[in-house]
């Protein structure tokens, strides 16, 4: 088959069970039809409609005539010192993305990107430099999980971690991100748990009280990144549309289930945001919210003035945040030698000396 008519074809990854039990009911099949094909695409994680039998022989004819199951295509990976895999996936319309496959001793991280690029420019990013090429739908975001689990060969139910610190801002991409997330969660379809599940975002405010009224609900990461509103803005514009202090009111307001925290990202840069007044600052900000900060320092890299401190500022800075009680870790970026760390992911950054690990996989199957 050649590939267009292959283009042409829809790709199921991204259906509801609604949506694919109103398939059925159009290809003059049963409703619980529907439902058997959403768990063998999402659950039993089958590509090929021919080894749906269970399905029945019209119904897989009817539905390989007219649709396909396509994960994102891996045009690239680049696997790290540290175990991480760096994937460049390309979607139908050429645009590519980036994931990551973080694993660790007890659990596997995967890094999702939300969308094509980024719009909100903050000063510090790589993703920035590319500027939104466009949002993803529901099925590439899926997809991204789908095709890393596909070619890791993770099993299934394992402890799995999602955070959406790829490409994009997940909460200028609100509906297919959450589609995607209730997806990833359902028990019938991949299983994940919710709370390991971790959306990050640069603080759009109005989408943060959106969110606390999902009825699914992942957890959420807030880049805070300063502690004055003066500071914010010259490192993120987006600052002067929804200004620290509202940030923070949003924050406080944020409806957290039993032992949830929220999580404060807080890039380390030196010079700019890292001095011990700064750290009180974030500490009085955070008061009374319950929450935990991760420190990320700076992942340099090149086309951007920036430097992570010295690693005894980066110390000084987490001891003045716990002894005021707001629980400070330092994040070990994972993958920092592929560019795949935190705000790393522009295809404008990948370095030379790693060119020859570039594999180029062939097409999946
Ligand atoms: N757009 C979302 C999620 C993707 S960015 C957000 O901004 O939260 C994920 C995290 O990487 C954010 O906390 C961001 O502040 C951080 N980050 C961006 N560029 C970075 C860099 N060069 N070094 C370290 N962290 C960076
Ligand atoms: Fe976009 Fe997040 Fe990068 Fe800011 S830090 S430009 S919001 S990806």
């Amino acid at each position: 088959m050649g590939i267009d008519q292959a283009e042409a074809k829809l790709n199921l990854i991204g259906f509801s069970r609604a949506e694919l039990e109103q398939l059925a009911l159009e290809l003059g099949q049963a409703t619980y039809r529907g439902r058997q094909l959403y768990r063998a695409i999402y659950a039993r994680r089958q590509r090929n409609f021919a080894l749906l039998t269970d399905l029945g022989r019209p119904f897989r004819d009817r539905l390989a005539a007219a649709y396909r199951i396509d994960y994102p295509a891996i045009q690239g990976k680049i696997q790290s010192r540290d175990g991480s895999v760096r994937y460049l996936l390309a979607l139908d319309d050429g645009q590519t993305i980036e994931a990551v496959y973080m694993p660790e001793a007890d659990r596997i991280t995967l890094c999702l990107s939300s969308q094509a690029g980024c719009a909100v420019d903050c000063r510090f990013c790589f993703t920035a430099m590319l500027g939104l090429r466009r949002n993803l739908s529901t099925g590439e975001i899926l997809g991204q999980v789908m095709a890393m689990m596909a070619d890791q060969q993770i099993a299934p139910r394992s402890r799995l971690n999602v955070v959406f610190m790829g490409q994009g801002e997940p909460l200028l991409n609100f509906r297919p991100v959450m589609q995607a997330i209730g997806i990833m969660a359902d028990p019938e379809a991949l299983g994940l748990t919710l709370r390991r599940i971790t959306v990050s975002t640069s603080g759009i405010v109005p989408r943060i009280y959106d969110l606390a009224r999902e009825l699914l609900r992942p957890r959420l990461a807030v880049s805070l990144n300063a502690s004055t509103e003066e500071q914010r803005t010259a490192l993120m514009p987006i600052n002067r549309k929804y200004s620290l202090r509202q940030l923070i009111e949003a924050c406080r307001a944020y409806p957290l289930r039993p032992r949830e925290r929220l999580t404060f990202e807080y890039v380390l840069l030196d010079g700019l945001n890292d001095s011990d007044a700064d750290a009180l600052r974030v500490a009085g900000l955070l008061n009374g919210i319950a929450c935990r900060v991760n420190l990320i320092p700076y992942n340099p890299g090149d086309g951007l003035p920036y430097r992570p401190p010295p690693l005894a500022r980066v110390l000084a800075f987490q001891r003045l945040l716990s002894e005021r009680g707001v629980p400070a870790f330092i994040r070990v970026s994972r993958g920092r030698d592929i560019m795949a760390a935190c705000g790393q992911l522009s295809l404008a950054g990948v370095p030379a000396n790693t060119a020859e690990n570039l594999h180029v996989a062939s097409p999946v199957a």
